[in-house]
């Protein structure tokens, strides 16, 4: 069976870089029309945006600032008319050790919960209100295997931004199921992308694959294709599920 996402407006975040850009590109040879999302990486959302074609379009925004996530929204909404899915991909990672001073160590804790939680919390408020007068829609939020084994203690903010990403999902599907509302959850292990590099190069490639149950790190491209089905609609009923994709880390 072959997924066929022709005429799906899909809004996803973060698509400059890493996952997002190999969820962007899969999506975009479903035929999907893609909002790609991107902050500083201009040139490499505008390349992607040439490759999946036109009418997919690239929008700014800085996730961080709750007036810019509603800017966003608006806009896609004005470009598109309506909006099928909703893919909360944009993340970031701060490594903030305990040992900081209390007004450092908030600051990172900030910024990590403003870009990971809240403003996947109000894309979903929006989407949700937006779905509502549309009949429906699906939200897919990725999430991390951080959310449920917790991370380093250098990452605390960025485990528990990703614990709130599980019950935010998990509440939407419980509570707007009825109005035909989907959410789902993906939680990778480590995926090869800029945001992993800095661990990959502190442990070294054979630690950080010491962990897993396959032979090779997981890449990008390995995510993407979870993505494409769920945004499908092929796999509805599991709404409120999670996906680990994470090369059997739990089992191994
Ligand atoms: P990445 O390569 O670092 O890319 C991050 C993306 O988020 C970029 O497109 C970036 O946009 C965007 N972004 C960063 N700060 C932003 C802000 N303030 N406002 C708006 N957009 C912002 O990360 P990744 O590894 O692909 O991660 C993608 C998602 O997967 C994240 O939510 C991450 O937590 C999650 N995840 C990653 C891993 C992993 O091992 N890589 C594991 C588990 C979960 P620009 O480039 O345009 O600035």
């Amino acid at each position: 069976m072959k997924i066929d996402l022709t005429g799906m407006n899909i809004l996803i975040t973060g698509a400059s870089r890493g996952i997002g850009q190999a969820i962007a590109r899969l999506l975009g040879r479903a035929g999907a029309i893609l909002a790609i999302h991107y902050h500083q990486n201009q040139e490499s959302a505008q390349k992607l945006q040439k490759e999946i074609g036109s009418p997919s379009e690239i929008f700014q925004a800085d996730l961080a600032d709750s007036k810019k996530c509603i800017r966003l929204f608006e806009q896609v909404e004005e470009k598109f008319g309506h909006i099928d899915v909703l893919i909360n991909n944009a993340g970031i990672a701060i490594q903030s050790p305990v040992e900081l001073e209390p007004e450092t160590w908030i600051r990172d804790w900030e910024s990590t919960l403003k870009v990971n939680l809240s403003a996947t919390a109000l894309l979903c408020k929006l989407a949700i209100r937006h779905f509502l007068n549309h009949k429906g829609g699906r939200i897919i939020n990725i999430a991390s295997r951080a959310a449920f084994r917790g991370d380093t203690i250098d990452y605390l903010a960025y485990a528990a931004s990703k614990g709130g990403m599980v019950s935010l999902t998990r509440s939407i599907a419980r509570g707007f199921g009825k109005q035909n509302i989907k959410a789902f959850l993906i939680a990778p292990g480590f995926v090869r992308t800029d945001m992993a590099q800095r661990f990959i190069d502190f442990y070294g490639e054979e630690k950080t694959i010491s962990d897993l149950a396959l032979n090779r790190l997981t890449e990008p491209e390995d995510v993407a294709p979870m993505v494409v089905f769920l945004a499908s609609g092929l796999a509805d009923h599991a709404t409120g599920g999670t996906f680990d994709i994470n090369a059997g880390s739990y089992v191994h």
